[in-house]
């Protein structure tokens, strides 16, 4: 085995690191394996993975049950061409999401992760359109905070996630709408509602007739902040659109699979969208999968004689049957009653410690969805850049925490094996890292 100190000055030398100013960045945590909710280090520290590993993990990390079900199918079928050919982990998983999934969003386009899975959302929702035979209906629809991904689409509806300045030029021109965060006790929530469903009236009446697609995170936007929305929110707002005609993108590459307490927060709220952007935890963290799933009418407007109607979209490794197989293993784990008792388990340990956290004076805007919770830090500089972040995350990655605060707001998204002491422990964490950090500044 070469020497972690070997493989870190490899890494330096070679690798480039996501979303990270290599020049300032700490060295990067050499990992060496990983078991339920905690990865280890080649030092032997361990690290408990409150955010998931970027929010894909749901049933713990090399979860056997999926190690298996997917080195079985890697002796079977490792890939083949999924165009006019089809193999049964992909039939089988489509079939079983479709059954989840409310009404008629019975159709599954397979891609490879989040952003793929909006793009093709997106170019759906237009060729919908063009081949109704109303290709004025070409604009978009987002919300402000909203994130969908990095890809040249994705970043035009998430532009005012504020990522992508040196991208700008490339974008296409997307309507932006105001999103009313809230969060435990906000008094003011149904006044913001209000606000945003005004505002998203003015501009139905000006440019409703061009819109192919609104598109938002349901409940809960995740890069943007953990910002949460009422459901009562979202049934007017798919109310108003369905009115107007438009299609209705749900993103919920991240708050799908159980993460808001139920399946889907499309389940949660009430409410059935036209499209839906499946990923991260499709495959409960093991494998690059997305699923785009679309209600019946619209699969059925791209069928004719000719190909001019087809969708002309495909990745080299479209419905990989490895990642289908993850999937459907991951499925098996996620419907067990245990499962479902530990998802319930970990929301009310969230309330719990945030209705004690809302008392804390460095503490505002204390918020839980599901198995998401959330606070935010009270500092001078707010935002993804916020100095606090970086503090804040070696402080906790000392404490054997491993948390990526977003700027100043601090949450955890952790995988559902998570116990309720490795909870306490956590917030007992946190607590001290608000007394420890917050004084300096
Ligand atoms: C992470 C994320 C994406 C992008 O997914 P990738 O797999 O990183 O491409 C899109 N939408 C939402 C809501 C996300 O959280």
């Amino acid at each position: 085995m070469t020497h972690p100190d070997e493989l870190l000055a490899l890494d330096r030398r070679h690798v480039w690191h996501p979303f990270t100013q290599a020049k300032t960045a700490p060295d990067s945590v050499l990992i060496r394996s990983g078991k339920g909710a905690v990865v280890y280090g080649a030092d032997g520290k361990e690290y408990l993975d409150l955010v998931s590993s970027w929010w894909v993990n749901l049933h713990g990390h090399a979860h056997p049950y999926i190690a298996d079900a997917i080195a079985e199918q890697a002796h079977k079928l490792e890939q083949v061409i999924f165009a006019g050919l089809t193999h049964e982990p992909a039939v089988r998983l489509a079939q079983r999401l479709t059954s989840l999934l409310p009404d008629d969003l019975n159709r599954v386009f397979y891609s490879d992760d989040g952003s793929t899975a909006v793009e093709v959302a997106l170019k759906l929702a237009l060729q919908y359109w063009r081949n109704l035979g109303r290709p004025e209906r070409r604009r978009y629809l987002a919300f402000e905070g909203g994130y969908h991904g990095d890809t040249v689409g994705a970043m035009s509806v998430g532009v005012s996630s504020g990522f992508y300045a040196p991208f700008e030029d490339l974008l296409f021109e997307v309507d932006v709408l105001p999103f009313p965060e809230t969060w435990e006790g906000d008094a003011a929530v149904a006044e913001k509602e209000d606000r945003c469903l005004s505002a998203l009236e003015a501009y139905i009446d000006r440019r409703g007739d061009e819109t192919a697609a609104a598109i938002i995170e349901p409940l809960v936007q995740g890069v943007g902040g953990m910002r949460m929305c009422r459901a009562e929110f979202l049934q007017a707002l798919v109310q108003k659109l369905r009115a107007a005609g438009g299609l209705v993108i749900f993103d919920e590459v991240m708050t799908g699979f159980g993460r808001t307490g139920d399946l889907f927060a499309c389940l949660k709220a009430g409410v059935t969208p036209d499209l839906i952007c499946l990923s991260k935890g499709l495959t409960a963290g093991f494998l690059p999968l997305a699923a785009t799933v679309c209600r019946d009418p619209i699969y059925e407007a791209f069928l004719d004689t000719g190909f001019d109607k087809a969708f002309a979209h495909g990745h080299s490794f479209t419905a990989n049957p490895l990642g289908c197989a993850a999937g459907l293993a991951s499925l098996d784990l996620l419907m067990k009653e245990e499962t479902r008792a530990r998802i319930a388990a970990i929301e009310a340990r969230h309330r719990k410690h945030m209705a004690r956290l809302a008392h804390h004076p460095k503490v505002t805007r204390p918020r839980v969805t599901g198995t998401i919770a959330a606070l935010n830090v009270e500092v001078e500089d707010s935002g993804y850049a916020a100095a606090i972040g970086p503090r804040l995350k070696a402080f906790f990655l000392e404490n054997g925490l491993l948390l990526r605060p977003l700027g100043e707001v601090i949450y955890f998204l952790p995988p559902y094996c998570i116990s309720d002491s490795q909870l306490d422990r956590s917030y007992d964490t946190l607590e001290r890292a608000l007394t420890t950090l917050t004084p300096h500044m």
